[in-house]
């Protein structure tokens, strides 16, 4: 047996129990020894039963001398024991488990462990762990710390110790160490054997620990090590297009603005500007919050490359986006003859050698542009794909292809709104540089935000109403996804319609405008015209559409059902509001009554950024549900957790090291190959 055989050769797993295992995510014997327990039960104290005191938890050893299923006043049955040794008498007292005086028979030898509590005037261990004492068989469920692991139904902990024990002491002399001892001491981490040791029999509680940490520190290891053999991988790939910085006409270009650069957006630029005149290909993450003036960091990018007499493809997740992209992109290079296409249709072809920068959505640039039709290399440096959560690493490998071909990788530029805590871009993100776009331009203003029980949707309509009638302003409805997921459902277009016929009702005789996915483009964009020119009043729109309109005189918005989205999610929806000058509103509107998600939404009222408020929802609800594990390929973690930074930091460190000391690492290097966690 070693660790790659199945858990089915473990006593006591047969078809039903691989089925539920199968739940937990353990097939073979290297996964059940790595389910750390989530806490532990002190029973390490064992007493003789005549001094045990109340309070106390402990483990005692006896006999049994008496075990009766009793009924209470209720008609429940509980399961009352009298245990004894040579000091004293105790009660042993079950609740429901009618069976175990089968199990726990007068005369048998029990080991039980518990808190010493009354149970009518007598001292007893309430509910205890029990297990038959064996002599020369180390005790499993007693007497020591105990693990209590994360469960599935049908499968206890209990029995969990059990199968965890057989496995540790069938594999644990195979098991060898993969990672150098200078290493391991720096880090202050036990060894591979100790640290399994540790998490599931350990002597103390700082003991295990240990153990979790090292088995945390290898879990974040692999993925770090991916991060940094994928971006090898990329950087060996020569990007032709080396380009030249010209800094006077780029620095008329950035005084040209209207507004003066943050001191991030500064940063940004440098940083992006530094990496195009490098001979290997950009892979950079362009981060920043709703607001914060990407698009101008990215054009000042495109402009580079147009300066160089390149082309450059701008991506964006909608076809509305990209509209409003194409138009930005003009308006800011208006004065510079730079070619902007929009691709919408089989036109585009004839565009290709007329084109200095295209944009477009990312299916369409895929199914409509060829950039190798000459036959001879791609004239595309720069590619910029907005809003990354939607694309995800596979496509962005894929595109990358499709554009240069003959290993000419062009310079890749990804913005995300979607504000990554560090630690979670450091491991997710890892082959990719970070720039961040810490601070929103001067001016903004703060947005009011309210939680609003349904019962007040009433006023608040009026509310609005008030305000769009006195002040001309503009208003946003959210309606909620039906589905846990990004795309639109025919649901979800149906939920939409509703609310939309609802709100135009309320709010006669102003006008209302409907958005969502299943509308044809010219649809949409008739409905976005019509409020930009401020002819509809309120739009109501699915979440999926409406992200990234950028309309300044819309100064409310109101979102349905709110505690669906993430809060990550609701800071980007509302920074859509708060761009002009005048004072701007979100209204959360939400049924639910859990505390949890009340607080959560609290959270949104508070002044704060949307990286603390993707930290709170990465505590609140874990990592697979703030950016949506299936869609965005986001690795959940096991065994670490987002919160231990400095081993975030470190695992990053050691990848480093490991790919560049292949010797020192050959142990590691072995183990990677074997377990196909890199490409040889
Ligand atoms: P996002 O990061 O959400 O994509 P945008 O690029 O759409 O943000 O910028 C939001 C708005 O802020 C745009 O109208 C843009 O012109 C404006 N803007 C960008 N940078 C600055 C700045 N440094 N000062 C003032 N306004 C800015
Ligand atoms: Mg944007």
């Amino acid at each position: 047996m070693d660790v790659t055989t199945s858990v089915a050769e473990l006593s006591l797993v047969g078809p039903i129990y691989l089925k539920r295992l199968e739940k937990l995510e353990i097939e073979n014997i290297e996964e059940l020894l790595h389910h750390v327990p989530h806490r532990y039960l002190d029973f390490s104290l064992t007493s003789d039963i005549g001094r045990a005191q109340l309070g106390e938890t402990l483990t005692v050893r006896g006999q049994i001398v008496s075990m009766k299923n009793l009924y209470t006043k209720t008609g429940k049955k509980i399961q009352v024991a009298e245990v004894s040794d040579a000091t004293g008498i105790i009660l042993a007292v079950w609740f429901n488990q009618p069976f175990l005086v089968k199990t726990l028979y007068p005369g048998l030898k029990v080991a039980l462990a518990g808190k010493i509590e009354w149970f009518g005037r007598k001292r007893a261990l309430i509910s205890p762990e029990y297990e038959k004492v064996f002599k020369g068989r180390a005790a499993v469920h007693t007497g020591r710390i105990i693990p209590i692991y994360p469960e599935t139904s049908g499968v206890s902990s209990k029995w969990i110790r059990g199968r965890v024990k057989e496995a540790f002491q069938k594999v644990i002399q195979n098991l060898s160490e993969f990672l150098p001892d200078d290493i391991l001491k720096s880090l202050g981490l036990p060894g591979l054997k100790d640290a399994i040791d540790s998490v599931h029999f350990p002597k103390n509680l700082s003991d295990a620990e240990a153990g979790r940490k090292r088995l945390a520190f290898n879990e974040l290891l692999f993925l770090q090590l991916k991060n940094v053999w994928r971006k090898k991988d990329w950087e060996k790939n020569q990007a032709t297009h080396k380009l030249k910085i010209q800094e006077e006409p780029l620095d008329k270009f950035i005084s040209s603005l209207p507004f003066e650069f943050t001191p991030s957006q500064k940063r940004s630029v440098g940083e992006i500007l530094q990496d195009l005149e490098r001979g290997v290909p950009m892979n950079r993450l362009l981060e920043g919050d709703v607001g914060s003036g990407k698009t101008v960091v990215a054009t000042t990018a495109a402009f580079a490359s147009f300066l160089n007499g390149y082309q450059t493809v701008f991506m964006a997740p909608t076809q509305i986006l990209a509209q409003q992209h194409y138009e930005t992109l003009g308006k800011l290079l208006d004065k510079y003859k730079v070619r902007i296409s929009l691709v919408i249709s089989e036109s585009v072809k004839s565009d290709l050698g007329k084109t200095d920068i295209f944009v477009g959505t990312h299916a369409l640039i895929h199914q409509k542009l060829d950039f190798d039709t000459e036959g001879g290399d791609s004239n595309v440096a720069l590619v910029v794909i907005d809003e990354q959560h939607r694309f995800g690493v596979e496509q962005r490998a894929h595109l990358v292809k499709k554009v240069g071909r003959k290993k000419i990788v062009p310079h890749v530029l990804t913005m995300t709104a979607t504000p990554i805590p560090r630690s979670v871009a450091l491991t997710f993100y890892g082959d990719l540089d970070l720039s961040t776009l810490k601070e929103l331009p001067q001016g903004r203003k703060k947005i009011t935000t309210w939680v609003v029980p349904p019962v007040k949707r009433e006023a608040a309509y009026g509310w609005i109403e008030e305000k769009i009638k006195k002040e001309g302003i503009q208003v946003f409805i959210i309606c909620p996804l039906i589905e846990e997921s990004e795309k639109e459902t025919m649901q979800t277009v149906a939920a939409a319609t509703k609310l939309f016929l609802d709100v135009k009702k309320a709010f006669k005789p102003l006008s209302v405008g409907l958005l969502h996915g299943r509308q044809k483009a010219k649809e949409k964009n008739e409905v976005l015209k019509g409020f930009k020119e401020k002819k509809i009043h309120v739009l109501v729109s699915t979440p999926v559409v409406e992200v990234g309109i950028d309309v300044a005189n819309a100064t409310i918005m109101l979102v349905e059902a709110a505690e669906r989205f993430g809060l990550a999610q609701l800071h980007q929806l509302r920074g859509r509001v708060g761009r002009g000058e005048k004072k701007s509103y979100c209204l959360l509107i939400s049924e639910s009554k859990s505390k949890k998600a009340i607080s959560r939404l609290a959270a949104m009222t508070k002044s704060i950024s949307g990286f603390e408020l993707a930290e709170i929802d990465l505590k609140l609800r874990g990592p697979g549900e703030v950016f949506g594990t299936k869609q965005s390929g986001f690795p959940e973690l096991k065994i670490a957790s987002w919160q231990d930074f400095s081993l975030i930091r470190e695992s990053k460190k050691v990848a480093e090291e490991a790919f560049n000391n292949p010797q020192k690492f050959n142990l590691l290097h072995t183990y990677l190959k074997e377990k196909q966690i890199i490409a040889n």
